[in-house]
C-alpha cells in the first residue's frame, strides 16, 4: 500500500463518509462506515444498510440488527469487543432493493481495505448477497451456510441473513447450529477461554 493511502481504520473513515463513487450517494442520508472493534477476531459482512441504518448512520440497528445482537449474545459475543460489522455497500439502495453489480463493485475496495486493516481471523457472510460478492456466484446460501470457505486465504463462513430469519423462523435452528460452529472456531483461533453458558 502506498504511503498516501490510509494506514488504519480510522484514517479510512473520512474518505468513506465522503464517497460519491456510485449513484447511491444521491439518495442516502448517511454512509454507514461500520462499527465494532477495529482489532476484532470476527468481521460480519452484511448486504446493505436499510431504512433504520440510513437514518441512524449505524449498521444493523433495525429488527434484523436486534436479532443479530441476540444471536451474538447467545455466543458470548458483543459488538464492541468481538466483532466489526460492515456491509457489501455502505449506502442504502432505495426501497431496500438489492445492490446492483456496479454498486457492489464500486464499493468493494472500501470493504477490502477494512478487511485488510481489521485482519479478522473469521469472516461471517450474512446472507446471499454477501456470499455472492465475497465468494462468487457458484455458492448458494441454502446449501453452503455453515460451511467454511477460503477467500483470499481468509476463513469465511456464510450464514442466513437475520432478515431471512425474521421472514422464515424455521431457519433459526440451522443458524444456531452455524453459530455454534463459529463459536468453536473462535475458541480455536482467537481465544481458547471464550465461553458462553449456551454452548458446551
Ligand atoms: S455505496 Fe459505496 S461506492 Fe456507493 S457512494 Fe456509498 S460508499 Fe461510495
Amino acid at each position: 500500500m502506498e504511503s498516501s493511502q490510509p494506514q488504519n481504520l480510522e484514517s479510512l473513515r473520512p474518505a468513506i463518509l465522503n464517497c460519491t463513487l456510485c449513484g447511491l450517494a444521491r439518495t442516502r442520508n448517511h454512509v454507514i462506515f461500520g462499527e465494532g472493534n477495529p482489532n476484532a477476531g470476527i468481521m460480519l459482512i452484511g448486504e446493505a444498510p436499510g431504512r433504520d441504518e440510513d437514518i441512524q448512520g449505524r449498521p444493523f440497528v433495525g429488527l434484523s440488527g436486534q436479532l443479530l445482537d441476540k444471536i451474538l449474545a447467545a455466543c458470548g459475543f458483543t459488538r464492541n469487543e468481538h466483532v466489526f460489522i460492515s456491509n457489501i455497500v455502505k449506502c442504502r439502495p432505495p426501497g431496500n432493493r438489492l445492490p446492483s453489480t456496479d454498486e457492489a463493485s464500486l464499493c468493494m475496495p472500501w470493504l477490502l481495505m477494512q478487511i485488510e486493516m481489521i485482519n479478522p481471523k473469521i469472516m461471517i457472510l450474512l446472507g446471499a448477497t454477501a456470499l455472492k460478492y465475497m465468494a462468487g456466484s457458484d455458492y448458494r446460501i441454502t446449501k453452503d451456510h455453515g460451511k467454511w470457505i477460503s477467500i483470499s486465504d481468509r476463513l469465511a463462513i456464510p450464514v442466513y441473513h437475520p432478515a431471512a430469519l425474521l421472514r422464515d423462523p424455521s431457519l433459526k435452528r440451522d443458524t444456531w447450529e452455524d453459530f455454534k460452529i463459529i463459536f468453536h472456531k473462535y475458541r480455536e483461533l482467537v481465544d481458547p477461554n471464550h465461553h458462553s453458558p449456551n454452548i458446551k
